[in-house]
């Protein structure tokens, strides 16, 4: 593991096995927690996590691509204990120059147009918040979404997303269509196919012909998306599909909950690296470096709908949510995140990719910049290997790898670290992967 300065205070909390009887006791069951042995993670620095003995972890999930530039950056730590001991809530009832200034550095990170901000708690609330604009403007009630996408857990976002393992039998997604996954993986179009990205935008057009009324609110896609897998929306894919949308009266909307703010390298927000422009952008998780914020970023037309009647929001633009999310912004810009994102994901897929000729097991290397995906199969049939891919994440845990699991079969290994990590922290990542593979695969 790379060298680390910092040195974290001694634990003298309530002990791992007391913490783990009273969240049984007094939290929700439907709480999961990572690995056989589940860690207490008490303390965070920049790209490392320390356990309550001390011991340090590479963070290669960043709390599910959440901390952008570091656990703890301190000129963000700087900003919010400012913030914080000055005044911490009074509402968007009253003026506060923090949620101005983030949003004006906001809309100098989007394309023109896209500029007036809606700040929440959440990314579902985001997404929320979204679909409610697009039917408010359009007056157009259908949606549509694409299986295997997760945009949250609220009643709203829960008929977005498209996984049996997040809906609860209720009623949920009134007027949601899902659409086919552009999987080139595993689906009927692949890698090789130059017209895989236009043959499964057909499908949107199919699905706003036969299942919607003709007229459309809104689509919405992750440009990769992150818990069904790290899934990349195939080339001239939302080209495509955006047009039909607009054709259909509806509006374009991007999930850039794990996709923005750089992580992809290419660009600061997933949906240029496909050269096509939103109309509402939904942003949450890295937009905070791990406090609660999202937002919803649109045209000054289309925002215009929700003043039909008053939405409010108690927390959403808070004072100290906003130093942080600015402090945040600014880090990213100043120390170019993104170029870091690229650089070293340049130096990670090159390192994965050669695993992959080692063990047959790797099916599929996919994903830009530091948002990475590994599917692991069993066979020449792409049976997904969900027991090794379990072995695989536990043994990089004992090597002081943390990384996540996505997938519906819960076979990709998801890479996503804070986008602080440097070229020593890339090379000891490979170096473990190498080893966890060797030792699942014997
Ligand atoms: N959209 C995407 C793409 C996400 O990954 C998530 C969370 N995993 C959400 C929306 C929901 O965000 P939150 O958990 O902040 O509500």
């Amino acid at each position: 593991m790379p060298d680390c300065e910092y040195t974290p205070t001694a634990y003298d909390g309530p002990s791992k096995e007391s913490v783990t009887a009273s969240r049984s006791q007094y939290l929700t069951p439907s709480l999961v927690t990572y690995y056989r042995d589940p860690l207490m993670i008490v303390d965070g620095h920049m790209q490392y996590l320390f356990d309550e003995t001390g011991k340090r972890y590479l963070d290669g999930l960043a709390g599910i691509v959440s901390v952008s530039v570091g656990h703890c950056h301190p000129r963000v730590m700087d900003a919010v204990n400012k913030q914080n001991a000055r005044l911490q809530h009074a509402t968007t009832i009253y003026l506060h120059p923090n949620i101005t200034t983030f949003a004006e550095k906001l809309a100098s990170t989007l394309p023109d147009g896209l500029e007036v901000a809606y700040f929440t708690n959440s990314g579902s609330e985001a997404n929320d918040l979204a679909i409610l604009m697009a039917r408010a403007y359009t007056k157009n009630f259908d949606v549509i979404a694409l299986r295997n996408g997760y945009h949250g857990g609220t009643q709203g976002s829960m008929g977005l997303t498209s996984y049996s393992t997040w809906k609860y039998s209720v009623p949920h997604g009134f007027g949601v269509h899902h659409s086919i996954v552009p999987d080139r993986f595993r689906g009927q179009w692949g890698y090789d196919d130059t017209d895989a990205g236009k043959n499964y935008a057909n499908d949107v057009l199919d699905v706003i012909e036969r299942a919607s009324s003709g007229s459309i609110a809104a689509f919405i896609a992750e440009p990769i998306q992150g818990v069904g897998g790290v899934i990349e929306m195939p080339p001239g894919y939302l080209q495509e599909t955006y047009k039909y949308v607009r054709n259909a009266g509806g509006l374009c909307i991007a999930d850039e909950v794990q996709t923005g703010f750089g992580r992809t390298g290419d660009s600061f927000w997933g949906f240029e690296n496909h050269d096509v422009t939103p109309d509402i952008v939904t942003m949450a998780k890295g937009i905070g470096n791990g406090c609660p914020l999202g937002a919803v970023v649109t045209t000054k037309e289309i925002i215009q709908s929700l003043n039909e009647s008053v939405h409010f929001n108690t927390f959403g633009g808070n004072p100290v949510s906003c130093a942080q999310g600015l402090a945040t912004l600014e880090v990213l810009l100043d120390e170019d995140m993104q170029g870091n994102s690229k650089r070293l994901g340049t130096i990670l897929f090159d390192g994965l990719h050669e695993l992959q000729q080692k063990f047959s097991c790797i099916g599929d290397v996919r994903g830009r910049g530091l948002m990475v995906g590994i599917e692991l199969i069993e066979d020449d049939d792409k049976t997904p290997a969900t027991k090794l891919t379990e072995a695989v994440f536990e043994n990089c845990r004992e090597m002081g790898l943390l990384i996540g699991k996505g997938g519906y079969a819960s076979n990709v290994l998801r890479i996503k670290p804070p986008m602080c990590v440097t070229e020593e922290d890339i090379s000891f990542m490979l170096e473990v992967l190498g080893v966890a593979f060797s030792k699942a695969t014997v």
